[in-house]
């Protein structure tokens, strides 16, 4: 496979990133604007499970988003494509599939 620029695959991950990055946005903006604890008790009980669940899913937003930053840091070093454990070549239906994964599928 060959590592030359391959534009459209950079605008893909490009916009990928500002999706995960508006939805980490959105999800940090909610738990600031989350009410008073002490007011409610029923309800602050509510309000720690609702940020529980944002805060895993701001976790796993981060972890794709550091992916994607990986990969395009990847394609400006023209290692894009290849397992950053073994540097082999991670098959293309693999990078169709997960286009910011950094392994291959025996490193994965
Ligand atoms: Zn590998």
């Amino acid at each position: 496979m060959s590592n030359a620029v391959r534009p459209e695959l950079r605008a893909a991950l490009e916009a990928e990133r500002e999706e995960l990055a508006r939805r980490l946005t959105e999800l940090t903006a909610d738990g600031s604007a989350a009410p008073d604890f002490d007011e409610n008790f029923a309800d602050s009980a509510q309000v720690a499970a609702e940020l529980g669940e944002n805060m895993s899913l701001a976790v796993a937003l981060r972890d794709q988003l550091a992916d994607i930053e990986g990969a395009l840091q990847r394609l400006d070093d023209g290692t894009y494509g290849l397992c950053s454990v073994c540097g082999k070549e991670i098959s293309p239906a693999r990078l169709e599939a997960m286009p910011a994964t950094p392994f291959c599928i025996d490193h994965a």
